[in-house]
């Protein structure tokens, strides 16, 4: 076993505070991606347009306080009769956005991949079965004997930003992208934060941000904010 003192968390050239020195940044690169808007479309407008309930069409981008959204949800879910296996039976005929599952691969060819949801795992697995068993960071539902979603259980309060600053003091360089207003918390704490495809409301209240629309230009987004870019490409530069 190597000793203990041998394993140093910045290797040298150690990374300046301001990340302005002209060595480059060492820390290996790790890309935390929001799922739903990002990779996977909203799950609960899905199930508010095979149930025909238009009021489970309210998402992160019309409440951002989730705690009151999730309420509201489970409150409409019960007024219907609706139990957690109907809304996996929904989940279960949706795919991943076009062109998400090429994304995410070119991703994982060039990053360390992380994907952090303010969904369920119980609502998940069929999505990360088609996006090829990502690694997924989300909170989850308590259900009763008869199915029914009684609550639900977070992990960790403000779990996206508490993920990035954790990988960032484990030594790595996070790049996150993200489309709603609970990404932003993480988007910022990143070392580089980038919306993807995000309403406008997102635009105009975290204008500091940048915004990319469709998955050739998250790539060239992730691509220009990655270090690797300054050795032969970052694009044309699978990781070994
Ligand atoms: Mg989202």
């Amino acid at each position: 076993m190597p000793s203990a003192t041998a394993d140093r968390r910045h290797p040298s050239p150690s990374p300046t505070e301001n990340g302005m020195s002209s060595a480059p940044d060492p820390r290996p690169e790790l890309v935390c991606l929001d799922l739903e808007g990002v990779l996977v479309p909203e799950i609960w407008i899905n199930v508010a347009e095979r149930t025909g309930i238009e009021a489970l069409r309210r998402t992160t981008r019309d409440e951002p306080d989730y705690d009151v959204l999730m309420r509201y949800r489970l409150d409409v879910l019960d007024r219907h009769g609706l139990r957690l296996s109907d809304i996996q039976d929904v989940i279960a005929t949706m795919a991943p956005l076009p062109g998400a599952i090429e994304f995410l691969g070119w991703a994982r060819e060039r990053f360390g991949v992380v994907i952090l949801s303010d969904t369920f795992a119980e609502f998940a697995r069929p999505l990360m079965r088609q996006l090829g068993w990502p690694t997924l960071f989300c909170h989850s539902l308590m259900v009763d004997g008869d199915g029914r979603i009684t609550g639900y259980r977070l992990r960790l309060p403000d779990q996206k930003r508490a993920a990035v600053r954790a990988f960032g003091d484990l030594g790595f360089r996070i790049i996150a992208a993200g489309d709603s207003h609970n990404d932003t918390a993480m988007l910022l704490a990143a070392d580089a934060g980038i919306l993807f495809d995000p309403p406008q409301s997102v635009v105009d209240a975290f204008g500091q941000l940048p915004v990319t629309r469709g998955y050739d230009e998250l790539r060239a987004a992730i691509s220009a904010a990655s270090t690797r870019r300054a050795g032969s490409g970052c694009d044309d530069e699978p990781r070994a």
